[in-house]
């Protein structure tokens, strides 16, 4: 079923039982100056679209049914901020082993390297660290700051930007996950990370309230 469009005085109807329900038929009716019977084939509408609820005696209330407007809205305002997670640092002279270790340990996809300032250089993700250990006993001997993907390619994001922003940022670099990061002035220091599956849960959240 396509999305339900509504039409301007629905909405308006829509955001009076938001601020004031519950409210009955004859007071949406005064306030927008029209008769209870004008209003009957629109309060009909959005009672049957599930966007109100109406109760006898009570009058109309908003049963929280978004819009396709208000879902958009919802996904515009959500911020990197509200749905990172930790950020996974290691250092640049660290051992290709130990950064698989790390990996395995922390349970991540993706490690972020810094150097001595704990400034951000570099990016470490799985295949980087399989492709070198292909073919490669000396895993104890080479530094990651040899095989990581470096600055200034490294996509990194801020904790206000959008998420939506965020989720382009990956799907057009091809990557898993962003460092969060703050400006100083010498350097960026990673303060979070953002991954695809932050952004699945963000996805998820929109359909909060309902039983999946
Ligand atoms: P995988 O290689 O495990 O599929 P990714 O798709 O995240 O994981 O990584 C692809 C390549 O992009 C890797 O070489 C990695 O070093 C690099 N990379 C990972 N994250 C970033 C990032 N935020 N910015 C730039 N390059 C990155």
């Amino acid at each position: 079923m396509s999305p339900i469009e509504l039409n301007k005085r629905q909405e308006e109807i829509l955001g009076i039982v938001k601020e004031n329900g519950p409210i009955t038929g004859e007071q949406i009716a005064e306030r927008l100056h029209l008769t209870r019977s004008t209003l009957r084939p629109d309060l009909a509408i959005l009672t049957m679209a599930g966007f109100l609820d109406a109760r006898p005696r009570v009058g109309y209330f908003y049963s929280g049914k978004k819009t396709g407007q208000a879902v958009t809205d919802s996904m515009m305002n959500m911020k990197v901020r509200d749905f990172q997670s930790i950020p996974i640092v290691v250092t640049e002279n660290m051992m290709v082993y130990d950064a698989i270790c790390h990996m395995f340990l922390e349970d991540v996809g993706t490690l972020f390297v810094v150097d001595k300032n704990a400034y951000l250089t570099g990016a470490l993700s799985r295949k980087d660290l399989l492709r070198t250990s292909l073919g490669n006993k000396e895993l104890n001997k080479i530094p990651v700051h040899i095989i990581m993907t470096r600055m200034p390619n490294i996509t990194y994001c801020f904790k206000h930007d959008s998420l939506i922003h965020a989720a382009k940022k990956l799907i057009d670099k091809q990557i898993d996950a962003l460092p969060i990061v703050k400006e100083h002035p010498d350097g960026y220091e990673v303060i979070g990370r953002i991954t695809k599956t932050n952004i699945t849960g963000a996805f998820l959240s929109l359909a909060e309230n309902h039983d999946l």
